[in-house]
């Protein structure tokens, strides 16, 4: 038997297919035609989430199977099939890749991987790892879906990591509005929350499982086992057919691309960036309802931005005062004649300046607060008419409406690769030992 990893991305358009599709489509095909052995659950992994010429959710597959050596090339052929016959081809911005890779994966590939959840990759950097590491590629247009192909393939999700049931509508219900008993999702929450993740928005309360656009899918369950995302599904009602559905395994929810602490100087466009940085001025709220807070540390000042689809997190923000230091999470994307703003994804919160404010001092006689008297006049109390040359304003600290700790928004702006409040803790160290029985259909 070989060891064959078959990476796959850029199948997708804005206005339909899904390279998650084709990976549950192809799980069927290869056990049923080819008697592949899958060593894994199927892999979608996300990447960088902040380049500019991602598709709908940057997310590339790989399937990882044991296959004789003989029925390779019917793997590759069935995959070319798949890939050819559900890929947006006449989208402009659409260029598929396929990789197939034999044997163990190697360190540079891995490397590789690290890189694309984490910085950009251009296509000239993945053809040479191609070169290097000898996998075999096939691409369609520019082909540029081979980076993403590559980077799934070197992604072996060893530590942490989660997963996600998808499921799929028949092609004659593309494009109309999914039929999901919304009652049934909020008792699917109800029953599997916190084991399950991110099925509703806790602030609009709308259903987060379903996804509005044209493509294959008709929900996705994301959760912290293989187990509980089946057993979820099993709850959700759908009043449309399932066509089928597969259990992937993925670095969704994980901050796989949150690694690195840099400074402000350090932030380079389309990069995941964390940053430790102090409050310098007061929050501002602008058109839209977005709120800007300035920011520096020893290097530079950076604007941090809480967009209007943050929702509440905003109220977070709006709180800062200067003198606080966080920790900042988010993207940096280019905008004409504005200072470098990053887009917060999360923030933690570690220490709060105090909050001062000042009063005229009290009279020494009757206790009353006192009147400024004029400019360098002292103050004048109104009551006993005490005069008072030589005193200071009252210093006096209020309390902090928010507390150090981590802050989000809520689920609805997440990107696939945030790490929800609720798997803090729950992270994993290893990959599963075996599969459970039945993680797809057909
Ligand atoms: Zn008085």
């Amino acid at each position: 038997m070989t060891l064959l990893h078959i990476g796959i991305d850029d199948t997708d358009s804005l206005i339909g297919g899904c390279t998650t599709y084709i990976g549950a489509r192809l799980v069927h095909r290869l056990e049923k035609e080819t008697k592949a052995k899958f060593i894994d659950y199927p892999n979608l992994i996300r990447l960088n989430p902040n380049i500019p010429y991602k598709t709908r959710g940057n997310g590339a597959v790989c399937l990882r199977i044991n296959i004789e050596e003989n029925m390779i090339e019917d793997v590759e052929n069935i995959v070319i099939e798949e890939v050819e016959e559900n890929s947006d081809l006449k989208c402009e911005e659409t260029h598929p890749g396929i990789v197939f890779f034999k044997g163990n994966v190697p360190p540079e590939l891995k490397k590789f991987a690290k890189k694309a959840v984490t910085d950009v990759i251009m296509l000239d950097e993945a053809l040479k790892i191609v070169n290097k590491t000898g996998a075999k590629i096939k691409t369609y247009k520019k082909g540029r879906g081979i980076i993403g192909a590559l980077a799934a393939i070197g992604n072996t999700l060893e530590k942490d990591h989660t997963y996600e049931l998808l499921s799929y509508r028949s092609p004659e219900h593309w494009g109309t509005p999914r039929t999901i008993d919304e009652d049934s999702v909020y008792l699917m929450d109800k029953l599997t929350n916190p084991e399950t993740f991110n099925n509703i928005d806790k602030e609009t309360k709308r259903i987060l499982i379903t996804p509005h656009g044209p493509d294959p899918v008709l929900y996705g369950i994301r959760g912290e086992t293989p187990e509980i995302v089946k057993l979820a599904s099993k709850i959700v009602v759908s009043y449309e057919p399932i066509e089928r559905w597969v259990i992937y395994r993925t670095n969704q929810g994980t901050d796989e691309h949150l690694t690195k602490l840099r400074k402000i100087k350090e932030i380079k466009l389309y990069q995941p960036a964390k940053t430790l940085v102090k409050i310098i001025e007061p929050p501002k709220i602008i058109p839209g309802g977005h709120v800007i807070v300035k920011a520096a540390d020893n290097t530079a000042t950076i604007d941090l931005a809480a967009y209007e689809p943050t929702g509440n997190f905003r109220k977070i923000i709006q709180k800062l005062i200067p003198g606080d230091t966080i920790i900042a999470y988010g993207g940096v994307k280019p905008q004409e004649n504005k200072p470098l703003t990053l887009n917060l994804e999360k923030i933690e919160i570690l220490n709060l300046a105090p909050k001062i404010i000042y009063k005229n001092p009290k009279c020494s006689k009757c206790g009353k607060r006192m009147k400024s008297a004029g400019k360098n006049q002292g103050y004048r109390c109104k009551k006993c008419k005490t005069h008072a040359k030589n005193i200071e304003k009252e210093k006096i600290q209020i309390p902090r409406e928010i507390k150090p700790g981590i802050y989000l928004p809520t689920p609805r702006a997440h990107r696939h690769l945030t790490k929800p409040l609720q798997r803090y803790g729950r992270e994993k160290k290893n990959k599963p030992k075996k599969l459970i029985e039945k993680w797809h259909y057909p």
